[in-house]
């Protein structure tokens, strides 16, 4: 098998129908071919009789028919590479829609099921005082709008229009030409320098600018690229060795222990074996992008647990940020690894997420460890060709960065500043009030009264169990939350109306757009054959609908509600109910044998994720954590002696 991902034209003429034609003469006993709907420049009637084309929605289905086939079966995937729809879009080669999804992170449960539908590395987490979330990466989207269907109302389209640019997207002016100049690395002897970061994102760019920009001064430069898959999140080397005359390079590589400098892109491949082994403790200096990048182990996590339900078995995937920084510190020593949020700040000042390589390279360059002079990379970004512009701002801000990190910052900052529900609460206290307010503004004073009672009933009893110690608290704080303000018709109404989402849209979007709604209402949404609830579109009537909407939440759950009666609603203030007595049962029966339960049962809601049919796979888990937990918690009490025992001393022993 040949596997071409590089976007390498194939020799001779190879269409879908001749594939098809081929098998058939070869005797292949069934054949599907498979795509994803968008028209082909072949049609049924070109391929051999009884082959049927069929969606890519139907993949496993027909994956599973051709696997009771006797003999050989062959499924023909049609579908244009994504990396290689990128690239092409960028050429002006490929349709482009003016159609780009978001999320209302606000009405995201981060329950996943986007991801299980997608499989999308554009599908990213967010982490917000209300839980983890998920965004769209509008830098890396290939507008393939299979996250939509993840079952959910937080999807909106917008349809015509355009992303904002950045807010600095041409370089120039006077804080560039007053940056200093930096004291550049001699190349009497050979500088190996080490670029790794993703594919797909520009690292074998920054390769080919500094060989041209090397070559523009006459110096020795070789320059190996070593890739991993080359579609998005693939690992990506390019090893590049500086010397003042071509044969003082005996090799291309960088190798073990020799690099001088490495500018990671990304902080997983910088922390990556392959790369730990080019450092040398004392010789090697690094700069790192510290910002997350989506990894194909997050997707897979994210689709498995909304396939299970269950978050004890998937649990949600961590980024081990830490642990991979300090293994870089460990390999080159204290005081030569410097961390800066790159994409993040590329993508505010820049507009797109792959203006970071470009910055990474300024940043690296201002701090010494580019042997290469300003004006040769200059003009090698200029011969480059393509988008000069923005590459050489992202390289002059990532030179201020390094000299003035705070001006950088400000000008950064989005314009509006961080969204409310993306600061973190710093203590429990917090915590509480600013979800007491939030259910203030989800009912009224008297349904935030009722969170506000419970709480401060389990502070008083964990006081007296543990003083000084909130973790029970803290969790009966976020889980009673979760489930008082579930997420029904006049909820998500509300989140997409009360400000926040249209402004951001506004802040990112120009030009002339509509908004349109991926949805299941209760009243309008027909189910499909598994008694699923259908999403569908609508307009920017939508929009409207939902602010009359907003004007019922009185009724919420009263006689009058027309949505009360469902079994979802039914479900909601069931899990209310069942909470208040569980918690009414931990504050009687807490001791410092039985906290660690208590927490864990109390944070139980946290696990309660997404809608509908998805929302039932995570409860039926999450019942069947509870009454485990419950069992240990009545069963784990201190004996009477042990009353002084704390109750982070406590190893509670319950099945995984
Ligand atoms: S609720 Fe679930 S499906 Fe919807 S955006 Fe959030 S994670 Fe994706």
């Amino acid at each position: 098998a040949v596997a071409m991902t590089g976007g390498q034209p194939h020799d001779g003429n190879l269409s879908v129908p001749i594939i098809a034609r081929q098998l058939a003469a070869e005797g292949v006993q069934k054949i599907v071919v498979v795509n994803d709907g968008t028209g082909r420049a072949y049609e049924r009637s070109g391929l051999p009789n009884g082959v049927p084309i069929r969606h890519r929605d139907e993949l496993d289905d027909v994956q599973r028919e051709l696997r009771e086939v006797a003999g050989v079966s062959a499924l023909i995937y049609d579908q244009t590479c994504a990396a290689e729809k990128r690239r092409r879009r960028k050429r002006g080669t490929f349709p482009d829609p003016a159609r780009r999804v978001v999320i209302n992170d606000r009405v995201c449960e981060g329950c996943g099921d986007c991801s299980e539908k997608s499989n999308c590395m554009s599908v990213v987490a967010v982490d917000t005082e209300f839980g983890r979330k998920r965004a769209i990466d509008q830098s890396s989207c290939n507008k393939d709008y299979s996250c939509i269907k993840g079952f959910c109302p937080s999807f909106v389209t917008i349809e015509g229009g355009q992303l904002r640019k950045g807010k600095a997207t041409q370089a120039g002016g006077d804080a560039f030409d007053r940056l200093p100049m930096p004291t550049l690395p001699t190349t009497r002897t050979p500088w190996g320098l080490l670029v790794t970061g993703v594919g797909g994102t520009g690292v074998v760019t920054i390769g080919a600018l500094l060989g041209m920009a090397a070559h523009l001064e006459g110096k020795g430069i070789s320059v190996l690229d070593m890739a991993g898959l080359a579609q998005k999140g693939g690992a990506v080397w390019s090893h590049v060795r500086i010397a003042d005359r071509q044969e003082q390079l005996y090799a291309a590589r960088v190798a073990a222990g020799e690099a001088n400098a490495v500018i990671g892109c990304d902080l997983v491949v910088a922390a990556s074996d392959e790369s730990l082994a080019k450092m040398s403790l004392g010789l090697t200096r690094v700069v790192i992008n510290r910002d997350q990048t989506n990894t194909s182990e997050f997707v897979r996590g994210f689709a498995a647990q909304a396939r299970s339900g269950n978050v004890q078995v998937n649990p949600d995937p961590i980024f081990p940020g830490r642990s991979m920084e300090q293994q870089i510190v460990e390999a080159v020593g204290e005081g030569r690894v410097e961390f800066l949020d790159a994409s993040r700040l590329a993508t505010e000042l820049l507009g797109d997420s792959i203006a970071t390589n470009l910055f990474m390279l300024g940043y690296a360059w201002q701090q010494g460890l580019v042997p290469l002079g300003l004006a040769a990379i200059m003009r090698a970004i200029e011969i480059n060709g393509t988008a000069v512009a923005g590459n050489k701002a992202a390289f002059q801000w990532g030179r201020r960065t390094a000299v003035d990190p705070a001006a950088v910052l400000e000008a950064a900052r989005p314009k509006s500043g961080l969204p409310a529900h993306h600061q973190l609460s710093t203590s429990v206290d917090e915590v509480i009030s600013r979800r007491t307010a939030q259910l203030t503004d989800y009912q009224n004073a008297a349904y935030a009264e009722r969170y506000a009672r419970l709480v401060a009933r389990v502070r008083q009893a964990e006081d007296a169990v543990a003083p000084g110690i909130t973790l029970l608290s803290e969790a009966v704080a976020r889980g009673y939350y979760k489930l008082l303000a579930y997420k029904d018709e006049y909820e998500v109404a509300r989140l997409y109306t009360d400000g926040d989402f249209l402004k951001r849209v506004e802040e990112s979007f120009d030009g002339d757009y509509r908004l349109v709604f991926h949805m299941a209402p209760p009243l309008l949404a027909r189910k499909d054959a598994n008694g699923h609830q259908v999403k569908r579109s609508y307009g920017p009537w939508m929009l409207k609908a939902l602010r009359l909407l907003t004007r019922f939440k009185p009724l919420r759950g009263t006689a009058l509600d027309p949505f009360a009666r469902s079994a979802e609603r039914r479900l909601d203030r069931q899990l209310i109910a069942d909470y208040e007595a569980t918690v009414n049962e931990l504050v009687a029966g807490l001791d410092p044998a039985n906290h660690e339960a208590a927490v864990e049962l109390a944070s139980l809601p946290e696990q309660i994720r997404g809608f509908g049919h998805v929302r039932e796979r995570y409860h039926a888990s999450a019942k069947q954590r509870e009454a485990l937990l419950l069992a240990a918690f009545r069963n784990m009490k201190a004996p009477a002696a042990s009353g002084q025992a704390r109750p982070r001393k406590t190893i509670a022993v319950i099945p995984g």
